[in-house]
């Protein structure tokens, strides 16, 4: 029992019947999007963007993030849909607590004393690519939780307690 007068159809032309809620067949706004672009932009994205102003010197990315539409990660350069960032900073957010783990386990296993390049080290030697700010992060967590203790007030240099 199908209403034709509510049937949606393809927003692309091709007459399909589609779902309600819908406005294309699965994979024809890709169709639609290439026709568009080459009736009115000789078929090219950079030439869409530039009849509105964006380029190089004036990122459309940007345009996206300033607009709401988009998100900027805390950590990175990166930008992207909300979704994509929820997916990016999971992943970021994996790879430190990978790499706190990895440091607080030779921390314990190794003890003694730790400066930025020791952990620093450890960590390239373990594959990453850490940052010295991101080593101070953790020796501080590692200090708050009771594993560190600092050896001078001014300088980032622990040592490990005995438990
Ligand atoms: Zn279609
Ligand atoms: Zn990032």
């Amino acid at each position: 029992m199908t209403d034709t007068a509510t049937t949606n159809r393809c927003y692309c032309g091709c007459q399909t019947a589609i779902g309600y809620g819908r406005t294309f067949a699965a994979g024809h706004d890709k169709i639609a999007e290439a026709a568009y672009l080459a009736v009115h932009h000789n078929g090219s994205v950079a030439e869409l963007l530039k009849s509105q102003g964006y380029g190089p010197d004036n990122p459309v990315t940007d345009a996206a993030v300033e607009a709401g539409a988009w998100k900027k990660c805390d950590h990175c350069d990166y930008k992207g849909a909300p979704e994509s960032i929820r997916n990016h900073m999971a992943k970021v957010q994996k790879a430190e607590n990978t790499q706190r783990e990895s440091l607080e386990k030779s921390v314990r296993a190794l003890g003694g004393t730790w400066d930025p390049s020791r952990g620093m080290q450890t960590l390239r030697d373990a594959g990453y690519h850490p940052s010295e700010k991101y080593i101070r992060e953790v020796y501080r967590r590692l200090a708050d939780s009771g594993l560190l203790e600092k050896v001078d007030e001014h300088r980032a240099i622990y040592f490990v307690i005995e438990k």
